[in-house]
C-alpha cells in the first residue's frame, strides 16, 4: 500500500503556542492555583489529557461564561478559539488570574468586527452554532451581528433598513473555503453591496489546499482529529467533495478499522491542526506497516482485529511540534 502524507497537516502555530502557554503557566509556581482552562485549549483529547498530567483542570459547559462561573479562585486560562470581553471582565471581577492563549489569527478577527462596528457597518458573520470561536466575536458587538452558518440562515435575516445600508461579511477561522465563498456569493445576491472579509487563516487553508492536491488518486483519506475539531470535520469533508476521494475521521490509531484498508492501494493522511503529531504519526507507520515487501500492496492479508489489540509502537516521544512536514 502506498501512503500518501499530505503536507502540510497537523499543529498550527495558534495551537502550538497555547499548548506551550499552558505547560509555562503549570511549571510557574509564582501563578495562583488551582489552574483552569476555560473550555478544551484545543479541540483533542490526548492534547488535554497531558496537560491533566500536569495539574491543569479543563472545564467545559455549553458557553464560557457559564464554565467561568464554576471558578471561585485560581488562575484562568483562555483558549485559542477566543473569549469574549464580557466574559474576561467577570474573570477580572472575581479576582482570578487570567491568562490569554488566543490564537493571534482570531484575534485579528475580534479586532476586525469591532472596528466595522465603530464605522457603522452591521455584520454577518460566518461560523459554526455553538463553538465557541464564534460565541467570542459575536460577543465583541452584540447586536449588531448576526452568526450565519448557511443560504437558510440568510433568508431568515431580518435587518432593518438601517443595518442593510452599510453591511460586512466576516468569517470564522476554520470553516471550508469552498463553503464560505458559496454562503458569501448567497450573501452578496441579496446584498450586493456587502464588504467582504474572509478571515479563514492560512494554517486552514493550506491543510484544505494540500488534501485537495495530493489525496486526488487515493482510493481512502485518513483524516485523524477529535470529533470537535471544525478543521478536523471540513478536511473530511474536502476530501470527500473537493478531492472526489472518501474519508474517514479517526481520533487515533485504536479506531483505524482494518477492513477500509482491504483492497486499498493507496491511502492519504492528513491531521486536523489541533492534532498532537504523535497520533498522526502512529497511524501512518501502522499504514507503512502494511506495504508489502514484495510490492503487491493491499493484497497483504489484514489482521482480524483493530490495530489497537494487535500493532505495538515503538515508544516514540514527539520530537518537536509545529506542521508536520513529509
Ligand atoms: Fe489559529 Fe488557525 Fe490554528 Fe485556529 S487553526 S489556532 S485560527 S492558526
Amino acid at each position: 500500500m502506498e501512503v500518501i502524507k499530505i503536507s502540510p497537516r497537523g499543529y498550527c502555530y495558534g495551537v502550538v503556542d497555547a499548548l506551550q502557554i499552558v505547560r509555562k503557566t503549570a511549571k510557574d509556581p509564582q501563578q495562583p492555583r488551582p489552574i483552569y482552562i476555560i473550555g478544551q485549549i484545543v479541540h483533542n483529547r490526548h492534547a488535554i489529557e497531558e496537560l491533566t498530567a500536569l495539574g491543569v483542570i479543563t472545564l467545559d459547559g455549553p458557553d464560557r461564561a457559564s464554565i467561568l462561573e464554576q471558578v471561585k479562585e485560581g488562575t484562568v486560562i483562555f483558549t485559542a478559539h477566543g473569549v469574549s470581553p464580557l466574559v474576561k471582565q467577570r474573570a477580572r471581577e472575581r479576582g482570578l488570574n487570567c491568562i490569554d492563549a488566543t490564537c493571534p489569527d482570531v484575534t485579528v478577527t475580534h479586532d476586525l468586527v469591532r472596528d466595522l462596528v465603530a464605522k457603522g457597518y452591521y455584520i454577518l458573520y460566518i461560523g459554526k452554532k455553538g463553538h465557541p470561536e464564534p460565541e467570542g466575536v459575536l460577543g465583541e458587538v452584540p447586536g449588531h451581528i448576526s452568526l450565519i452558518e448557511n443560504e437558510a440562515d440568510v433568508d431568515a435575516l431580518a435587518l432593518t433598513p438601517q443595518q442593510q445600508e452599510k453591511l460586512a461579511i466576516s468569517t470564522q477561522t476554520t470553516l471550508s473555503q469552498w463553503d464560505t465563498r458559496r454562503v458569501i456569493a448567497y450573501i452578496k445576491e441579496k446584498y450586493p453591496h456587502a464588504e467582504v472579509h474572509i478571515d479563514i487563516c492560512a494554517a486552514t487553508q493550506s491543510r484544505q489546499e494540500a488534501v485537495v492536491a495530493q489525496a486526488k488518486g487515493a482510493d481512502l483519506t485518513i483524516v485523524v482529529g477529535d470529533p470537535r475539531s471544525n478543521n478536523t470535520n471540513r478536511l473530511v469533508q474536502v476530501s470527500e467533495e473537493l478531492a472526489g476521494v472518501p474519508a474517514v475521521r479517526i481520533e487515533d490509531l485504536s479506531q483505524l478499522k482494518t477492513e477500509w484498508l482491504q483492497g486499498k492501494k493507496r491511502v492519504a493522511v492528513t491531521a486536523g491542526a489541533s492534532t498532537p503529531s504523535q497520533l498522526t504519526r502512529e497511524v501512518i507507520r501502522f499504514l507503512e506497516q502494511f506495504s508489502i515487501p514484495d510490492g503487491k500492496s493491499g493484497e497483504h492479508p489484514i489482521p482480524a482485529a483493530s490495530p489497537a489489540g494487535q500493532y505495538t509502537m515503538k515508544s516514540e516521544k514527539a520530537k518537536s511540534e509545529g506542521t508536520e512536514q513529509g
